[in-house]
């Protein structure tokens, strides 16, 4: 599969002694593959010459993809909102241009998609959790596939799959049509079309009553055939994954996939998802240690509770500490200045006690100090929802994670309404969300309630990208969104990371 563009590194020796019958693709034949449809089954894996630059490349291309159906997934996205989302995404990564396009570049993008495929599959075998991680998002990539495919192509597409069914013949289907529209659930605008398979490959429709029994047969409506073919996909791609996994230590005998394989699993796993550096508003205004008052308005509730607490008691436990320092080096709070702002805050600490208890940590989340070269100089990232939404729930005088989930539903309403939340409704669209357990959902609720006008303006007038009116993942998001929303009409775009800075004041301006 791999055509080597460097010195080839396996020791000639090794590979010499090794019995053919034992080597992974021994009986493949290397030739490249012919694609007649635009989906794929991934029965086979590609025999092909791939450069090792194409197969990280392509992976690469993959994982975006997975990663931002899986970002759907947490946000809560319907089937519709995720295809809108997808269809970009998967024109720029991952095009696959149907039959009927006559595409010149339609062999190059089913090569890249089956390559991808078995490339990603050989990553994500080594351990249970990535398995499933990778078989559900794959699953749910050809079923997204699958549905917005041409429906002739995939009338062919399915026809061709080795699946054991039968079409039902007009003959029987006179026999038995009324018990069939009857078992069927047949609606008028149906097709009057049926299949029948053994009854054990389709137990979710029989334990339905979806179907009809005769003599350890299902009857199955047509309509039913695109869910069926997704879970055979899905079968047999979990299948696939076990055997994968049995066969990687062999692969140790080529030292030039490993780490392509470990770089590409390990990237899937990033603990600080979401964090970008852009989230700061270094760019626009300086926030300095006098001015975060002022901004803590622009503050997720996580981070306002942390706040509060600080001006209340003067103090704050060492993870509440940990958290809203990384927080507020991540809007762009200087070390020199987040030192100011600690040392005011903790004014009933002498200077001296500060210096030995506190200063040392403080330098240590900016990567001013510490051992491993701190993250080469840049200390922590600041934490994601998702990282404050797992973590062990604080004890008791403790008040860092996230208050949707470590408040009681009571006790987050009197803090979202001490902090001006009122809007009746609001509150209990917040306290279902909470009872469902969706916090960061119940989160953006507010976000959305505190934002509506200009976020509709920014929305009709097309002045954002799409992207950066997403579901809020991050509280340094929350407060960069929740800053630029109330400037909106002094700065130019969305991200004034990606589109240049606009001064918008000085380090007063909030
Ligand atoms: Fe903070 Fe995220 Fe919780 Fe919102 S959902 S309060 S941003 S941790």
């Amino acid at each position: 599969m791999l055509a080597a563009t460097s010195a080839p590194r396996i020791d000639a020796k090794k590979r010499a002694v090794l019995d053919p019958r034992k080597r992974q693709f021994a009986k493949a034949q290397y030739v490249e593959c012919d694609y007649t449809y635009r989906m794929n089954f991934y029965t086979t894996p590609p025999t092909g010459d791939v450069s090792l630059e194409e197969f990280e490349e392509w992976g690469i291309a993959r994982l975006k993809v997975l990663a931002e159906l899986e970002a759907c997934q947490f946000r809560n996205k319907t089937q519709a909102e995720t295809e809108e989302y997808m269809t970009p995404v998967l024109e720029k990564y991952m095009r696959l241009s149907s039959n009927r396009s006559m595409s010149s570049e339609m062999g190059l993008e089913r090569k890249r998609d089956h390559y991808s495929h078995w490339t990603l599959r050989l990553a994500f075998s080594s351990t249970v959790d990535l398995r499933q991680r990778f078989a559900r998002l794959e699953t749910q990539l050809f079923k997204l596939r699958l549905k917005m495919d041409d429906s002739n192509e995939r009338k062919e597409f399915i026809a061709s799959l080795p699946m054991s069914w039968e079409v039902v013949s007009e003959d029987e289907k006179r026999l038995w049509l009324e018990d069939l529209k009857a078992a069927t659930g047949f609606r008028r605008e149906d097709d009057e079309s049926w299949f029948k398979v053994d009854w054990e490959t389709v137990p979710e429709l029989v334990e339905r009553r979806q179907c009809l029994l005769k003599k350890g047969k299902a009857y199955v409506h047509v309509r039913e055939q695109l869910s069926m073919v997704t879970n055979e996909f899905s079968r047999t791609l979990e299948a696939g994954l076990e055997l994968a996994a049995r066969h990687l230590p062999r692969l140790d005998e080529d030292n030039r996939l490993g780490p392509i394989l470990h770089h590409l699993s390990q990237s899937f796993v990033a603990p600080d998802a979401g964090y970008s550096e852009s989230s700061s508003i270094g760019d626009i205004t300086t926030p300095t240690a006098a001015s975060i008052d002022g901004l803590s308005q622009h503050f997720p509730l996580c981070m306002q509770n942390l706040h509060r607490e600080l001006r209340k008691n003067s103090h704050l436990k060492h993870f509440g500490r940990l958290q809203y320092t990384l927080f507020l080096k991540g809007i762009g709070l200087s070390l020199q200045e987040c030192i100011v702002f600690w040392r005011k805050s903790f004014k009933l600490i002498a200077d001296d006690k500060f210096k030995s208890e506190y200063l040392y940590n403080i330098r240590h989340s900016y990567g001013d100090v510490g051992g491993d070269a701190n993250r080469r100089g840049r200390g922590y990232t600041p934490y994601s929802c998702q990282k404050l939404l797992t973590e062990a729930l604080p004890s008791s005088g403790q008040t860092h994670g996230c208050p949707y989930r470590t408040y009681s539903p009571d006790n987050l309403i009197g803090l979202l309404q001490s902090v001006g939340v009122s809007d009746r409704q609001l509150l209990q669209g917040v306290r279902e969300d909470v009872g469902k357990q969706r916090y960061h959902i119940a989160c953006n609720r507010v976000f959305e309630h505190a934002h509506k006008g200009n976020i509709k303006k920014v929305k009709e007038e097309n002045m954002w990208p799409a992207s950066e009116l997403d579901t809020i993942l991050h509280p340094n998001t929350y407060f960069k969104r929740s800053f630029l929303l109330k400037n909106l009409g002094k700065v130019k775009s969305g991200d004034l990371g990606m589109d240049g800075p606009t001064q918008v004041g000085s380090s007063g301006e909030q």
